[in-house]
This record gives C-alpha cells, structure tokens and sequence, in this order.
C-alpha cells in the first residue's frame, strides 16, 4: 500500500457543524499557548493551521459547543 506523500491529518480536529466561529467566538484560538489555531476566512470556522501541540487541552475544555476534538497520540497517553 502506497503510503500518502503529503501528511494531511492533524491532532485538533474542529467539527465544522458545532463550530460558531463564524458567529464571533474565538474561545480556542485566544486560549492556545501555542498559538497554533486559526479563524478559516473562507468556511469562518477554527481550525489546526500549525501541526503543533501542547496537548494542554484548553482548546477542547473550554469550548463552548463541544466543537474541538484533541487526538492525544497514544504514546502520550
Ligand atoms: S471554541 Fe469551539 S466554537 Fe469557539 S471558535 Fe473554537 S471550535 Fe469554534
Ligand atoms: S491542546 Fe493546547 S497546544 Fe494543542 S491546540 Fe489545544 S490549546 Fe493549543
């Protein structure tokens, strides 16, 4: 099986559908230390832009709607 040549998955995922960026909250990317969420203009919801993480977990907790998912790697668990 050939394996993929770009790495397209990222460990903070955002559910589009929960996500209310687009209705003016910025929870998680002003919480992140990393700095590493960002606003998408063109779906007006958060997403990962950097694949970094803490995995302090902020992002996720204190989301309002329930839209961040941290993928903790195993390893780290
Ligand atoms: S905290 Fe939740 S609802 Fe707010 S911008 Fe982030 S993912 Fe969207
Ligand atoms: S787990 Fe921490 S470092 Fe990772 S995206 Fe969330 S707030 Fe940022």
């Amino acid at each position: 099986m050939p394996l993929a040549a770009t790495y397209t998955a990222v460990p903070v995922e955002v559910d589009d559908a929960k996500c209310i960026a687009d209705k003016g909250c910025t929870v998680c990317i002003d919480v992140c230390p990393l700095d590493v969420l960002r606003l998408n203009e063109l779906t007006g919801k958060a997403y990962m832009a950097y694949d970094e993480c803490w995995y302090c977990m902020p992002c996720q907790t204190d989301c309002p709607t329930g839209a961040v998912t941290v993928n903790i790697p195993y390893l780290l668990k």
